[in-house]
């Protein structure tokens, strides 16, 4: 699985959320709790969270099978956010 642990602006976030928001500006949504994130590229990107790598991968099995959107192209990914590493010094 892909990890993201650093962010371009190099300092730690306090959730997945913030790091994503922060890292992705182009982000339509975000929703839900959790360090395993499920993006969708198809449009402007959309991510759902989740706490359990496997629940994500249940969801991604789901988004392809109906489709994220009209615009869905099946570019469908699950991100492991390691967002509490220090930045680097
Ligand atoms: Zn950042
Ligand atoms: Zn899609």
């Amino acid at each position: 699985m892909t990890t993201w642990d650093t962010c371009h602006c190099h300092r730690e976030h306090a959730t997945a959320k913030g790091f994503l928001r922060c890292k992705l500006p182009a982000l339509k949504w975000i929703t839900g709790h959790g360090d395993h994130a499920l993006i969708a590229w198809c449009g402007a990107p959309t991510i759902t969270l989740w706490h359990d790598a496997n629940r994500a991968a249940d969801a991604e099995n789901l988004l392809h099978a109906i489709r994220c959107s009209t615009d869905c192209r099946q570019a469908h990914q699950i991100v492991h956010i390691d967002h509490t590493r220090k930045a680097r010094q």
